[in-house]
Parts: C-alpha cells; sequence; structure tokens
C-alpha cells in the first residue's frame, strides 16, 4: 500500500520520506526505533544524586531565559513537587517558555542536585507522564519533525494487518513468537518494557527467515540445475597426482574429489574452495581442469588482475607441463593481434584452459565447448561478471576460489548459496610466520634481522601505506624509505621500489627483478598486488601496521613462508595496538577473520562492499548469530519438506519475496 493513501500526509513529507527511501507503509512500519526512553514518575527521595529521575511536578513560577550567546540559551523556572519547590533548569528550550503556565502539571527528566535544591532537566514533557510510559526513539528522516514522523507511524500503524508474515505457522508455535501485526504496534507502542523484548524476536527472527529463506531458496534452485556428465579417467588423475613433488594435504584431497564428483554428477557444481593464503588451492584447481579437459571440454580460469592471472598461469602450465594439454593465456593489456590469434585457438578449440582477467568476457570470444569455469577471488567480480562468464559456456560446472577467510556470518551472506570445500591445513613441513610488533625506534634490530637473512640470500619484503601529501611521518613515503634503508646499508644491498605510479612495464621490472633475486629488499605500497610467489622471501615488514585490517595484514603476512625456512613478519606501528597482537598469536586465517569482526563489527570488512544482502533493519549479524544458526536449520527443514511445494504459505513466500539484490 502506498504512502499516499494514509490520512493527513501531505506531499511534502511524502518527498522527505522517499528521499529516505520510504516508500510504503511496510518501510515506515520497519523504521523501526533504535531505543525506548522509559518515563516512570518517582519521587525527589533517592540516594544516588547521578541517576536521571522523571518526576511530576506542578509549575508555580514560569521564570524566565537567559541567553549565554546565540544558539545557546537556559531556561529557569520553579516547580513543586511533594511539598518542595526546586529551581528547573534546561538549555536550549527557550521555545517551551510560552507554553508554561502556572499550576500546569508537566513531567520532568533529569538530575536532581538535593544541595542546592535544582533540578538540571535534559527533556520536559508539558503534558505530565501519569503513568509508567515507553517512547521509542527515531533517528531522525531528514525534512521531518518528530512528532511528523510519529502521527506517520500512528497512521501507518492501522493497516499493521496487511503485511505478510513470511513466518510459516509452525515456527510461530515452536517459539512462541507474536503475530506479526501485534509485533509491529508493540515495537512503536510498547505496552511495556517485556513486550518490546517479544516484539524484536519476532521482528528478528523474521528478517533472518526471510533472508536464509533466499538463500536456501536460490541454493535448492541451483542443485536441481542440470549439467553435464562428465566421464573421467580416474586412473590418469592418480597417475598426475603421483608426478607432485609433494604429497597432499587432507583438505587438498577432500576438495580434490568433492570436484570430481562435482564433475560427474548430471548436477551442475557451484562450489567455493575456502582457503588460506599458501594452503595450496592451486593444484586442487590444476586437478579438477585437467580432469575436464581429459573428459572432453574446455575450461576458463579467471583471476581479478593481470598479475595474478600471469601467476596462476605459470604455476598451472608447470603443473600440467608433463601433459600435452594446452594452457593460453589472455589478458586486457596484450596486443590486438595477439588476443585475436587466442580468439581463433580458443574458438577452433585447440586451446584446453584459458587463463586471464575478465579479458576473458570479451564477447568476440567463443569458446568451442566451454564446461569449467574457475575464478579467483571472487568477490571481487560483480555478479554480473559472473553471469557473464557463464553464459559463454554450455551449462559449465563453477569453481569459486577465494583465500579471503571471511567470519562464519559472512562466509553465510555472501557464499552461503553454494556449497563449500575448506583447506584448514596447511602443507607438510611449512613453519608458522614469526610474527611480531616493533615500534619505530626499535627499526635498528629488525634491520639487523634483514641483513642476516639476506646474507643467508633470502629476500625481504616491505609494505608502507600509500605515498601521501602531508604525511606527518616520513616512514610513510616508498622513496624515502628506499632513502633510508640505502642508507642503513651503506648502499651494498639492491632495493627495488614498487608504487602506483609506476608505468606498467615499470612494474613487471621491478616485480621480474625481485622474483629473479636481482633485487634482494622490494619496498613497495599496498596499492600495488604483491602477488608474486617468491619462494625465496622470509621476511615481510610492515609499516604502520596499525593502520590496516587484521585480514589485510594476514593476507600481506602470507607472502612469506612459502618455503621451509624459518619465515617472519615484522609490524611496525608507534603505539602498541590490542588489536595487532592477535597476529603475533595466531596464524590462522579464520580465528583472525573473526577477530577482526570482533575489533571492526559489521562495517567494511576486508573491502567487501556491504550488499544490500547485508543490511538488516532490526536483525544484527553479531549479536543475533545464535538466532541466525536456527533459523537457518528451521529453513533447510523447510525448504526440504517432502511436499513443500504444495503447501499454499510456501508458494506465497517465493512469490513475494524478491531475489533480485
Ligand atoms: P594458495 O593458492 O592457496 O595461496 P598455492 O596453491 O599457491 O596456495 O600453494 C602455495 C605453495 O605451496 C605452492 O608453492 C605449492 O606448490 C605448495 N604446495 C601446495 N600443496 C602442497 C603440499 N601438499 N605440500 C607441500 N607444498 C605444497
Ligand atoms: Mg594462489
Amino acid at each position: 500500500m502506498n504512502l499516499q493513501n494514509l490520512k493527513g500526509i501531505g506531499e511534502k513529507t511524502i518527498e522527505h520520506l522517499y528521499a529516505s527511501n520510504i516508500y510504503t507503509i511496510e518501510d515506515i512500519l520497519t523504521y523501526y526505533p533504535y531505543k525506548y526512553q522509559i518515563l516512570e514518575p518517582t519521587t525527589l527521595e533517592t540516594s544516588e544524586s547521578n541517576t536521571v529521575l522523571t518526576i511530576n511536578a506542578t509549575v508555580v513560577d514560569t521564570g524566565k531565559v537567559s541567553f549565554i550567546r546565540k544558539n545557546f540559551n537556559t531556561y529557569r523556572f520553579k516547580v513543586e513537587t511533594h511539598g518542595k519547590i526546586l529551581t528547573v533548569a534546561i538549555f536550549n528550550r527557550a521555545f517551551i517558555k510560552p507554553r508554561m503556565t502556572v499550576g500546569r502539571m508537566i513531567t520532568l527528566i533529569g538530575k536532581y542536585d538535593a544541595k542546592k535544591n535544582t533540578f538540571t532537566a535534559n527533556d520536559i514533557k508539558l503534558n505530565a507522564v501519569t503513568e509508567t510510559k515507553i517512547i521509542p526513539i527515531y533517528h531522525a528522516i531528514k525534512g521531518l519533525k518528530n512528532n511528523t514522523l510519529e502521527k506517520i507511524i500512528k497512521e501507518a500503524l492501522k493497516e499493521k494487518d496487511t503485511l505478510y508474515d513470511y513466518v510459516p505457522e509452525e515456527f510461530n508455535q515452536k517459539y512462541h513468537l507474536l503475530s506479526k501485526d501485534i509485533a509491529l504496534e508493540e515495537i512503536h507502542e510498547p505496552k511495556d518494557v517485556s513486550i518490546v523484548k517479544k516484539a524484536e524476536q519476532k521482528l528478528i527472527y523474521e528478517e533472518l527467515f526471510v533472508f536464509m529463506f533466499k538463500i536456501q531458496y536460490l541454493k535448492s534452485l541451483k542443485e536441481q540445475e542440470a549439467g553435464i556428465k562428465k566421464s573421467i579417467p580416474i586412473e590418469k588423475i592418480r597417475s598426475f597426482l603421483k608426478t607432485l613433488p609433494f604429497s597432499l594435504t587432507k583438505d587438498q584431497q577432500k576438495a580434490i574429489k568433492d570436484g570430481l564428483t562435482d564433475l560427474s554428477s548430471t548436477k551442475r557444481m557451484n562450489r567455493l574452495l575456502l582457503g588460506d593464503v599458501g594452503s595450496g588451492k592451486t593444484i586442487v584447481a590444476t586437478t579438477l581442469l585437467y580432469a575436464n579437459t581429459l573428459a572432453g571440454y574446455q575450461s576458463a580460469f579467471m583471476a581479478p588482475t593481470e598479475i595474478l592471472a600471469l601467476q596462476h598461469y605459470e604455476s598451472i602450465r608447470n603443473l600440467l607441463k608433463e601433459t600435452n594439454i594446452h594452457v593460453e593465456y589472455l589478458v586486457g593489456s596484450m596486443s590486438k593481434k595477439e588476443k585475436e590469434k587466442i580468439a581463433i585457438s580458443v574458438q577452433k578449440g585447440d586451446v584446453d584452459i584459458l587463463i586471464g582477467t575478465h579479458a576473458i568476457l570479451n564477447e568476440k570470444l567463443y569458446f568451442k565447448n566451454l564446461a569449467f569455469i574457475v575464478t579467483d577471488e571472487q568477490h571481487r567480480f560483480g555478479v554480473n561478471q559472473r553471469s557473464m562468464l557463464k553464459e559463454k559456456g554450455f551449462l559449465p560446472d563453477m569453481l569459486f576460489m577465494s583465500a579471503t577467510p571471511i567470519p562464519r556470518t559472512y562466509a553465510l551472506t555472501i557464499y552461503g548459496d553454494m556449497d563449500t570445500s575448506l583447506i584448514k591445513e596447511k602443507p607438510n613441513g611449512r613453519k608458522e610466520i614469526i610474527t611480531k610488533i616493533v615500534k619505530e625506534k626499535d627499526l635498528k634490530e629488525v634491520l639487523f634481522k634483514v641483513l642476516e637473512a639476506i646474507k643467508q640470500n633470502e629476500q625481504v619484503y616491505v609494505v608502507a601505506p600509500m605515498i601521501e601529501e602531508n604525511a606527518e611521518n616520513s616512514l610513510k613515503d616508498v622513496n624515502l624509505l628506499k632513502e633510508k634503508f640505502d642508507l642503513a646499508f651503506h648502499n651494498k644491498i639492491p632495493i627495488g621500489v614498487l608504487h602506483g605510479k609506476l608505468k606498467k612495464s615499470e612494474k613487471e621490472e621491478v616485480m621480474n627483478d625481485f622474483k629473479i633475486g636481482r633485487t634482494k629488499i622490494l619496498i613497495s605500497t599496498t596499492v600495488v598486488e604483491v602477488g608474486v610467489d617468491v619462494k625465496n622471501a622470509t621476511i615481510m615488514i610492515i609499516f604502520n601496521a596499525d593502520r590496516f585490517g587484521l585480514a589485510t595484514l594476514h593476507q600481506l603476512r602470507g607472502r612469506v613462508g612459502r618455503n621451509d625456512k624459518q619465515s617472519y613478519c615484522y609490524l611496525i606501528c608507534n603505539e602498541e595496538k590490542e588489536r595487532l597482537k592477535v597476529l603475533e598469536e595466531s596464524n590462522d586465517g579464520f580465528y583472525i577473520s573473526e577477530k577482526d569482526f570482533e575489533f571492526r563489527g559489521e562495517g567494511d570488512l576486508f573491502g567487501i562492499k556491504q550488499s544490500g544482502d547485508m543490511t538488516f533493519k532490526i536483525a544484527n549479524l553479531k549479536r543475533d548469530y545464535p538466532i541466525l544458526m536456527k533459523v537457518k536449520e528451521d529453513v533447510i527443514n523447510y525448504i526440504k519438506k517432502e511436499d513443500y511445494k504444495k503447501e499454499k504459505k510456501y508458494q506465497e513466500i517465493v512469490d513475494k519475496l524478491d531475489f533480485t539484490d
């Protein structure tokens, strides 16, 4: 129902509501109070002088207003309460004076100072509150006065039973939830405190139910999507795995098995491969790419940046070098001629595996029989890009790889509709990276370690935040940092510098010099993807570490520790931050992401933009996590129910929900 139908709401008001994204009765009724003020008139007798009191009093002298300066005034007047006369002071309420009359009963909210016999009010109700009253407090809507908003909500509440209750009856009963209309009424016009809680329970449950229903419903649809049943010569896979210079971890084996099962089933693969940096996802993906090739189909592998794409191309080609599989590389920066050449062989089916960036999405690129798609760090691709890729293939299986360990709750929101393979175990023989927080003034110790490492022919990464204009601290600038390092090492150690302002070819040169060991130290900003896999690097130094989120620091740290030597990470900062200690304690990305979540809350997580999906009106993922888990179970059971599709309620939910966001 539209807002226009509400009584007494003018066009201006409607405009303001629209501007705040409130278009319907539902929008306004789900504009919930963020807190409640509880007014319970008491007497002045109170031992604690600092508590906020609510008292009723009669005006005996309307007093006067004194202006301290513009926009700052004090209104003082006298009241009588319980046989006492007191002076009341309130700031910036000069405008209520005209409505004050001797003999008027009002309610004062504030603090009483018994010694001075004064009452400092922070609020005054001109119509006395005679019994306990709970007043909902709303975030202001731009352009609307508070009482206008209250009036609109009051009007809208008359239509409350037109809103749909998404919760199936069995769950309403199971948890003794209020009906939707009563919950809405009680959340906006509560009769007492305990019922507010009940109303919240219902509305939180419903919001989470809708959220989970969307995810699980989409998942159930995907599970029904037909895929190609591929026949995979398992013996060849086995002998391929035997050629590897290491043995797979249990998690890797399980992930490969999951993937092979998907590929050879009639159902389309829709799988997330989640594992910390260095956990060995590449070999899992490569094995599955190999299997898809053996089954007679083409594959595509899409990475978010050219550097990452190149790295994957090199390692996958290397892993498959004993086979006769044709792996190709395609990125935007290649010449038109090169791209055309590749396009032709992709179309002819000469290319078995194409690795690249979103250049693969180019509409002029046709595959002969694309049937398997892998994407790396998929949250960096838009949904559109992913579906474009999917459309390039014929019922393609999809594998999404991610090294971003996101907290459980968010994993559910972002990846909730996928099957998941998790690699938790690190490859054998890998030593934990030792992490230390170091004050900037103690940098010498670190430089000493650097020198030792370089003598052992090891290499060092140095990361500093972006070059800033008004840097109050010279260490922030990578160029200045290089000067300092040169000075400290008497220009004896070759150092490379990498930052966002370099040309592409310059960047590649700097990277390559480091990779082949021509430079021993690489100083870079984080603008640049430090995506190279340099096995020889054993020290990571991060300046102004407190500027970064824990997850980012953890990912940067993952650039070292890629061999069997002991690696170190030094977090340089001026003041010790509690947060950073988490990194000293743990190398487990999942644990770290949970901690990061605790420290930073729901804000911005590892640059994953909060999608519309993740903004809740009353639920709070962190606080309500236990409820979410219950809801998840309920929804899964509900959707799985034998003849659920015949149920009217189920159909209604599906019809009413908007699955586009
Ligand atoms: P990820 O992509 O998960 O960050 P990679 O697949 O790049 O990690 O693997 C990191 C390094 O570990 C690579 O050099 C790889 O060859 C090596 N590696 C992978 N699996 C194992 C294993 N089971 N045992 C030893 N080394 C491994
Ligand atoms: Mg990798």
